[in-house]
């Protein structure tokens, strides 16, 4: 019985992510919030993704779907590193209430689960960072931070108590809880436009199946490693200019991937800076697309990293 309530449980957590646990018959919850063990079955919506990718042997492939897996890959990714890492994770500049949601959106279109969820977790590995409760330090091992660290139950709740200032705001409370419900609208969206283009644009060889396949599975799948390896491999492959409490490299490979989320060692030294590329040769494009659009108003009041800071690094670089 407690193992139908765990099944069912771990379903209705594939669309509510914040179901509460029904209690088995001795009165406990039927999983342990704690536990840092894999659960596979509420993570199966994560496989399902990666093994969806497949289905490029079957719709093909265009220039017209190689262009939305790209375009979709580089617009989530800055949702990612300007809005749910700089803005949710550390307020290093600040926006309106309708962007705010509407980037909280995008970036939810990443299935890299809710703002909140992420931004909590986040705020965590920056308090604790490489240390036992640091969920996703490679010191629990590589490939765990990579990509195991969120199949537990530890990571699966969010953490409200790290994230108060978020939350008072119920649209993105709403997101965060169904986490499941964007992506899929944005994914519903992409095939509606592929079908379109293949009603109106036939000579692009493109059509539904081809444009959500390549423009949101392989295109999620990409990004979300791409995301995973600041945890893992800008914990391990770089340099560290800074001698942070950390084990953050710094890495310009990682940072073009990620638009500019490479700068780790950077980051975990002065975290609350718009930019994460500190000098002009290193390249940030998350920060010079923040820099645009504040000349228009979507944002404004970027945090500059200080001036101790910037001296304190040529210092280091000149040793
Ligand atoms: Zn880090
Ligand atoms: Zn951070």
């Amino acid at each position: 019985m407690k193992m139908l309530k765990q099944i069912a449980y771990n379903m209705i957590r594939w669309i509510d992510s914040e179901a509460e646990s029904p209690k088995a018959l001795d009165g406990e919850a039927v999983v342990s919030t704690n536990s840092r063990q894999v659960n596979w079955q509420r993570i199966i919506p994560f496989f399902a993704v990666h093994l969806t990718c497949l289905f490029v042997f079957v719709v093909g492939v265009s220039p017209a779907a190689i262009i939305m897996c790209l375009v979709m890959f580089w617009v989530r990714m800055f949702a990612i590193t300007a809005f749910y890492h700089r803005y949710f994770s550390h307020r290093s500049f600040k926006t309106n209430r309708f962007w705010q949601f509407f980037f909280a959106v995008l970036g939810a279109s990443a299935a890299q689960r809710g703002p909140l969820w992420w931004a909590s977790h986040h705020r965590k590995h920056h308090k604790y960072s490489d240390q036992e409760q640091d969920l996703h330090s490679p010191m629990h091992g590589f490939w765990w931070s990579h990509m195991g660290w969120f199949t537990c139950e530890d990571a699966f709740k969010t953490d409200y108590s790290v994230i108060k200032d978020w939350a008072k705001f119920p649209e993105l409370r709403f997101i965060n809880r169904f986490d499941i419900l964007v992506p899929f609208l944005f994914a519903a969206g992409i095939f509606l436009f592929g079908e379109f283009l293949a009603a109106y644009y036939p000579a692009m060889g493109t059509n539904g199946w081809q444009m959500l396949i390549w423009g949101f599975f392989v295109s999620t799948v990409l990004l979300a490693h791409s995301t995973f390896t600041i945890n893992s491999l800008c914990h391990t492959w770089g340099k560290r200019r800074f001698d942070t409490k950390d084990d953050s490299r710094n890495n310009p490979i990682l940072a073009l991937l990620t638009l500019g989320e490479g700068w780790h060692n950077n980051h975990h030294r002065f975290a609350v800076s718009a930019r994460q590329g500190f000098y002009w040769w290193e390249i940030d494009i998350s920060y010079y697309i923040l820099k645009a659009m504040s000349w228009v108003g979507i944002v404004r009041d970027l945090n500059p990293v200080p001036r101790k800071v910037l001296e304190e690094g040529r210092a280091n670089d000149a040793k």
